[in-house]
């Protein structure tokens, strides 16, 4: 009965280190990929003149107004931006 235990014990060590192997190999290769995306640390911050929220300049929606560039959250923050300057304008 003592030798029975002993393999079920073995077994399960070989499992225990057959399941780590397979994560490393999966970390690895997740660490692989994240190193090929620039990071995003750092980045810049810019206002949302619609709805003064900060985002990340990649992340944002630019458009050039009159000369210039203007950075939103979405494009439909950019066109309420823009009937906002218009309405002013009408004014
Ligand atoms: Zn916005």
């Amino acid at each position: 009965m003592l030798i029975r235990f002993i393999i079920f014990l073995v077994l399960t060590y070989l499992l225990y280190r057959i399941i780590k192997y397979f994560r490393k190999q999966k970390s690895v290769k997740m660490n692989a990929y994240q190193s090929k995306v620039p990071p995003s640390a750092g980045e810049d911050l810019v206002e949302d003149p619609a709805c003064h929220t900060y985002i990340p300049v990649s992340q944002s929606y630019k458009k050039e107004i009159a000369g210039k560039t203007y950075y939103f959250c979405s494009k439909e923050c950019c066109q309420s931006y823009l009937s906002e300057k218009s309405n002013e304008k009408s004014q």
